[in-house]
């Protein structure tokens, strides 16, 4: 019989992930209940937030911590080119422009240059926030970008959706992604492909109390219910989305979350066995690189080939590996180079995110995973490109 087949990345769900499910299902209220709050806190405690924010995805987060931020038409926020659309399309929802930064060729992240570089292009104009994407799951090195950001007069929003417990190691201690050491916020997802998941689901983590507040009110209508009012009585200030998460999927994401540092040493143990297996690969295929400094949770096994001198394009590999049961992806295809964005702004050159993308391919990294599954995988990839 064959081997089952490795996706890229998929959820874990147990027992108790799913009588978690079941129980919420038993309770009065299927959202806005107690179990949103729940969530909230054990979140915030398992990053070292002061406040965390659930919402409906990783693309809400992002766009009411624009909004909340009050980020406006005539800003311009920097976004590393190597993301998912997300992080750029939160800036076009507010009415803001994009300036997208280049980002290390072999690592995929934006580098504190890429930001000097980016901000010099976006001149006079008010730079309103930059974008850090800790991709991979590797953390980018926010004191120097938080530095670069608040020369220009903005603040730093990470994209962390990659992220969940990754740490910076800063002066001899780790600072974990989301406790907003360097940000005024940050945007997780529990996408199935995430480190947890809840389907679809998504939180904001920051230290800004006035922040979460607003988050909180633009997170169901705008609306506030003034203390002593009328029982019916709310009243709206500004329009805000229904961007909440139900209580179904909170009681799923708290169950997830405890569970975080098992998921986090699992990815961990599959990383070391990748980059021990892959050393038989070199130098035609080699990991990312990681960041100094950087305590990733990996999300993402990226690798970085050199397709055409192998004489095997992506495709075919890609084809190849999924007829011996292993899937793979491609983070990401340089958001500057949408069709949206080139009409927008024009032809743009980013030659590290060109680089990147040009090489990179993302292999099964999940805690459903053994080591043996990633033997497997990197002698099918080994086969594939004609290195066995
Ligand atoms: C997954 C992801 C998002 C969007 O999250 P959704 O929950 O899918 O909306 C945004 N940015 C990055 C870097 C992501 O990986």
């Amino acid at each position: 019989m064959a081997p089952p087949f490795l996706p890229y990345g998929r959820q874990t769900i147990e027992d108790d992930d799913i009588a978690a499910v079941a129980a919420a299902l038993r309770d009065d209220l299927l959202t806005t209940g107690p179990r949103v709050e729940a969530f909230e806190m054990a979140f915030a405690d398992a990053v070292g937030a002061e406040h965390a924010v659930a919402c409906a995805n990783g693309t809400a987060a992002l766009h009411l911590t624009m909004l909340a931020l009050g980020v406006r038409e005539g800003d311009v926020c920097i976004v590393p080119s190597t993301t998912f659309l997300a992080t750029a399309n939160c800036v076009r929802y507010v009415g803001a422009e994009v300036v997208f930064a280049d980002v290390d060729p072999d690592s995929g992240l934006m580098r504190p240059d890429d930001l000097a570089q980016a901000l010099s292009e976006a001149g006079p104009k008010s730079v309103a926030a930059v974008l850090p994407v800790h991709m991979r799951g590797d953390v980018a090195d926010l004191p120097a970008i938080a530095s670069l950001a608040e020369s220009a007069g903005a603040v730093v929003v990470e994209d962390a959706c990659h992220a969940l417990g990754s740490a910076l190691r800063h002066e001899g201690a780790d600072a974990l992604v989301g406790s907003g050491r360097w940000s005024s916020a940050s945007t997780f997802s529990f996408h199935p492909v995430k480190t947890i998941a809840t389907g679809e689901g998504g939180m904001i983590t920051t230290p800004d109390a006035g922040l979460a507040e607003r988050l909180r009110r633009l997170r169901s209508h705008g609306m506030v219910r003034p203390p002593g009012g009328d029982p019916w009585w709310y009243e709206m200030a500004e329009p805000g989305f229904n961007y909440r998460l139900p209580d179904i999927l909170c009681a799923l994401g708290q169950a997830q979350l405890a569970k975080l540092p098992r998921f986090a040493a699992a990815r961990r143990a599959l990383l070391a066995r990748y980059l021990e297996a892959l050393a038989s690969l070199a130098p035609a295929v080699r990991p990312a690189a990681s960041p100094p400094n950087s305590q990733a949770t990996p999300h993402l096994m990226c690798v970085l080939i050199d397709f055409p001198a192998l004489g095997v394009t992506r495709r075919e590999a890609m084809e190849a590996l999924k007829a011996r049961g292993v899937g793979s992806q491609v983070h990401y295809i340089p958001v500057h180079s949408q069709p949206y964005y080139q009409a927008r702004y024009g032809e743009k050159r980013l030659p590290g995110a060109e680089a990147w993308y040009d090489r990179t391919l993302s292999l099964p990294l999940y805690p459903g995973m053994d080591m043996a599954d990633v033997d497997r995988v990197v002698s099918a990839l080994g086969e594939v490109l004609g290195l066995a």
